[in-house]
């Protein structure tokens, strides 16, 4: 665990927080950025900036090792079984738009992909749209009454025709995390592939995606520390091999003919054109930044604040917790009766607190509860049990406004 010294230097690290008297409770959305990453970047910039595997001056060759390096590091932060199978995108985000695409040719009519009610929009649509196109049958996984996936209705509606099912490891609603082996370990009897949307788990959890046995697991860095615009795409070699190149263009080819193109092997058939390189060092640098304490202690911390968050937050009648039976990781999502969340946001705004209001991208399961959103309040291994004091006397402070004695 760790001490109240450890976390005021880590604090120091995050330059924004320095500067601005905030407190930041939306980490689930985005988290800050220490000097280690900002500077990483800069440096590229006035030192080594060049193009990578083309240029085959110096600079160039500087470059290259950084992303190949920074390809390593990933590797083995995800304990992936080779290089080959860390793919570099811009996020999440298309992360999962280049998985859809590369299994267009394998879905057939009447096949089956499985989502859940509880999906980011970004898990959502690309599956609307690839089911749509190949007259495929998207399913989905209902929640229970605790938020949690319903398992006895997954094993009843996968089936041999199920060739992809695409799930979230931690929730961005309501932080609830996702029994994700049990579910790949029931996907794959029916031979069917699992996507893990591993972005609001990557910096909480520790990931082994050789143990987990999923096909893919995708997160952006910006949520990890890490700079926006870049994003990890592991996949298994003996499925990414059989991909075809998501964009065409430089970086990718072997050779080229006005006729015809043979494209290079993994990963770089993956990755057309020039890489945010900037990018790819700043995400090696909030590696190493994650690895100067271990995401177990991270984690254990975090629960901590969450645990301290839920209890002080329950002393308020009106509020609805979403949902504390459940196991959750540092995402705590609540409503005050009789109080739209963006009200209530706008007034914890005007006393310096950042949280996260609305529908959170998850449009589905906000209508499945029949609610117009929540209140997201999200940690981040800088945030402190006095923030959460403090943040808790200024929400009772707006209550005020809302239930005048
Ligand atoms: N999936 C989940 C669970 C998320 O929380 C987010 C970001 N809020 C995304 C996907 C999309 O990530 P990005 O915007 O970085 O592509």
């Amino acid at each position: 665990m760790f001490s109240y010294e450890e976390i005021k230097t880590i604090r120091k690290q995050f330059p924004i927080l320095k500067k601005n008297n905030i407190i930041y409770f939306d980490n689930a959305a985005t988290t800050q950025k220490p000097f280690k990453v900002i500077n990483a970047i800069t440096k590229y910039y006035c030192n080594f900036n060049s193009n990578v595997n083309r240029s085959f001056h110096f600079l160039g060759k500087i470059s290259t090792n950084y992303l190949e390096l920074s390809r390593n590091n990933i590797q083995s932060f995800i304990n992936a079984k080779s290089r080959e199978e860390i793919i570099f995108t811009s996020g999440t985000t298309e992360s999962i738009n280049l998985i859809a695409y590369g299994l267009y040719q394998f879905i057939k009519k009447s096949d089956e992909i499985i989502i859940s009610h509880s999906e980011h929009h970004s898990n959502i649509i690309p599956w609307q749209v690839l089911s749509q196109k190949k007259k495929a049958n998207l399913k989905f996984i209902p929640v229970n009454s605790e938020g949690e996936l319903n398992l006895r209705i997954f094993n009843k509606i996968i089936t041999k025709k199920t060739k992809v099912i695409s799930i979230s490891h931690v929730t961005n609603t309501f932080g609830i995390i996702n029994p994700i082996k049990q579910l790949i370990k029931t996907a794959h009897k029916y031979k069917s592939l699992v996507l893990i949307d591993g972005s609001q788990a990557i910096s909480h959890i520790t990931i082994d995606v050789q143990n987990l046995d999923c096909d893919f697991y995708v997160f952006s860095s910006h949520k990890m520390y890490g700079p926006t615009g870049i994003g990890i795409l592991y996949g298994k070699k003996q499925v990414l091999d059989k991909f075809p190149p998501y964009q065409c263009g430089g970086g990718i080819i072997e050779k080229v003919t006005l006729k015809k193109t043979i494209f290079s092997g993994l990963p770089f058939k993956l990755e057309a054109g020039t890489p945010n390189l900037a990018g790819i060092i700043g995400t090696n640098k909030a590696l190493n930044f994650l690895g100067n304490y271990s995401i177990r202690k991270i984690n254990t911390y975090e629960t901590k604040l969450l645990k301290y968050a839920l209890k002080i937050l329950s002393n308020i009648k009106a509020i609805k917790i979403y949902y504390k039976n459940s196991q959750l990781t540092k995402i705590l999502s609540f409503n005050i009766e009789n109080i739209h969340s963006f009200d209530l946001g706008q007034l914890l705004n005007n006393y310096g607190i950042a949280v996260r209001t609305g529908k959170h991208c998850a449009q589905p399961i906000m209508d499945y509860l029949k609610i117009n959103g929540t209140i997201r309040i999200s940690f981040a291994i800088y945030n402190t049990i006095e923030e959460i004091d403090i943040f808790y006397n200024y929400l009772i402070k707006c209550l005020s406004c809302f239930y005048p004695r």
